[in-house]
């Protein structure tokens, strides 16, 4: 977990610490706690705390209901724990929520209205900008893109479910469809019998082996289905792609383009779409929750 201190106006951190999630001799709630403090500043009064975390957050209450892998902070009540602690105004969000709104106000998405992010990697996160505004739902748990069915009795989703987004198109789907083809006999510079990830597959890919570069293709192909139906939907005018996938986006982005396009109602989606990849990188979350308390704290 990280933790940074923004003074008033500024983007750029006083300070920042990273610590592991885990350690001895202190829990994870601990340690939020004390990744928090070490950056306190020494004279500066704290305006708000905001915090993005990996799960589905009830803003009602500011709690988050379910952290795959943080079992720990499961109904973890975490902006009632940090008030009682440092007694400021705290906002809680989902890291994809927050990390769409810090590339829409600091990153990529910059002076524009109406903005689409997904982040591809071991799994499909997202966020939507509507209309200058944060899409989150009545509870707060939108919206889970990645979670969108495409393939009726498709490939099992870690969710539980069949044939979302994800099951289909994030890093471990393409590793695994790669991994399927070489132990069917398609030939490789990939090593066979062995368990691949998605950047193995990737860097194969750079190096132009036929398969990996297919294996990218086909999760493109996938991702077009699903941002042809977010269009529908609602109609962004960028589509910010960050996550570690995204980090390949060259290798298939004439693919990805040219399934939204054959999955569209109709070409007026596309017209006056810009894609772009994500511009904060490791920030992406501290910037995010930037974003998120500086509503609580307007300057
Ligand atoms: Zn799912």
């Amino acid at each position: 977990m990280r933790a940074a201190a923004y003074p008033a106006g500024s983007l750029a951190p006083e300070k920042i610490n990273r610590i592991p999630t885990r350690g001895e001799g202190s829990s994870p709630e601990e340690r939020l706690i004390e990744v928090i403090r070490s950056v306190w500043p020494v004279q500066d009064s704290v305006a708000a705390i905001g915090v993005a975390l990996p799960g589905p957050i009830e803003q009602a209450t500011g709690t988050l209901v379910r952290a795959p892998n943080i079992p720990e902070f499961s109904n973890f009540p975490v902006r009632d724990l940090l008030f009682r602690h440092f007694r400021v105004p705290v906002a809680v969000g989902n890291d994809a929520n927050l990390a769409a709104l810090g590339e829409w106000q600091y990153g990529a998405g910059r002076g524009h209205k109406h903005l689409l992010y997904l982040t591809v990697s071991t799994g499909i996160g997202s966020g939507v900008i509507i209309d200058g505004q944060l899409l989150e739902g009545a509870r707060g748990f939108a919206p889970e893109l990645g979670h969108t069915t495409i393939m009726v009795d498709g490939p099992l989703c870690g969710c539980g479910q069949r044939g979302h987004l994800e099951a289909l198109a994030a890093g471990p789907a393409i590793a695994r469809w790669a991994q399927e083809e070489i132990a069917r006999g398609a030939p490789s510079s990939l090593p066979a019998n062995q368990n691949l990830t998605a950047l193995q597959v990737s860097q194969a890919a750079q190096n132009g082996d036929a398969l990996a570069l297919a294996a990218f293709h086909r999760g493109a192909y996938f991702l077009g289905i699903g941002i042809a139906n977010f269009l529908h939907a609602f109609n962004p005018t960028i589509i910010v792609l960050g996550g570690g996938v995204s980090a390949s986006y060259h290798l298939f982005a004439e693919q990805l383009q040219q399934s939204v396009r054959q999955h569209l109602m109709s070409p007026d989606f596309f017209d006056q779409l810009t894609f772009a990849t994500a511009q904060l990188g490791d920030d992406t979350g501290l910037m995010g929750s930037l974003a998120y308390a500086r509503r609580l704290a307007p300057e």
